[in-house]
């Protein structure tokens, strides 16, 4: 459902990207993992057609896109997003709106969905991240981590047959991202939903994940289930990175 061929993405003279390939199943769970900087979220924003880049081609779902594509056509974004749901590092609620406005907003004005039924799907989906007492808050008046699950009740409200999530723990306890391991655990066997995770938890990774990219200066050195990367990684830089002895 996903085909990454050799993607190539500069700012400026530096290279973050460095002709990068990959293919993702449907249904498949990919944790994106690597040091800070190493361009995990410029992957993603470049997956979901948010950052232009110079080389190479994405495609996701029906969905393709390549350097140009983005300037002069706006058809493949908008079949990108009806397709795939973003959740950020900084999660960008409205900030006018309640949690469940924010949960309903897409349902209704972009893809039209009588008020009444996008309302009880919010309801339904602020139940499952846990914030059924906090449907009417405004998001100023939320925690951190209320806010982070309110995004990602957002996002799952459009049916996403991909998601992409940068660091979607990094506000959550450990009982909250537990739950959040069982909520999407559900969605990918039932709705075959995709995920491509950046996270920096080899632990949620390791419950999650089917499988574990790590990205290095723009390269990706390592691809294996995530038990195999943390028990045995194949890098010297890996190892480094993870914190383990050479
Ligand atoms: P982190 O784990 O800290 O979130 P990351 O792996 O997500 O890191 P990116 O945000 O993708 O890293 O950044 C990769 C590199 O690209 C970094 O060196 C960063 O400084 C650079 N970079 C990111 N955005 C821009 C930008 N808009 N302009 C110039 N350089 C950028
Ligand atoms: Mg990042």
């Amino acid at each position: 459902v996903i085909e990454v061929t050799k993607i190539v993405k500069r700012y400026g003279e530096r290279t973050v990207l460095r002709e990068i390939s990959f293919e993702i199943a449907a249904g498949q769970a990919v944790a994106l993992v690597g040091p800070s900087g190493g361009g995990k979220s410029t992957m993603l924003r470049c997956m979901i057609g948010l950052e232009p880049f110079e080389g190479g081609s994405v495609r996701v779902a029906d969905a393709h896109l390549a350097p140009g594509t983005l300037r002069k056509n706006a058809a493949p974004l908008k079949v990108l997003h009806a397709q795939a749901g973003m959740v950020f590092q900084q999660w960008h609620l409205f900030p006018h709106r309640t949690a469940l406005e924010n949960v309903c907003e897409a349902p209704i004005h972009v893809r039209g969905d009588a008020p009444e039924k996008a309302r009880a799907r919010a309801s339904e989906l602020l139940a499952k991240v846990g914030l059924s007492h906090r449907e009417s808050a405004m998001p100023r008046s939320m925690s951190g981590g209320e806010q982070q699950r309110c995004a990602i009740a957002r996002a799952l409200a459009m049916d996403p047959k991909v998601l992409f999530m940068d660091e979607p723990t990094s506000a959550l306890d450990p009982q909250r991202v537990g739950d959040l391991v069982e909520l999407l655990d559900q969605l990918t066997e039932e709705a075959k939903l995709t995920l491509v995770i950046v996270t920096h938890e080899m632990r949620f990774a390791e419950k999650l994940c089917d499988r574990a990219l790590v990205l290095y200066e723009g390269n990706v050195i390592e691809d294996g289930a995530p038990g195999e990367v943390l028990a045995s990684p194949k890098d010297s830089r890996t190892r480094a990175f993870l914190g383990l002895e050479d």
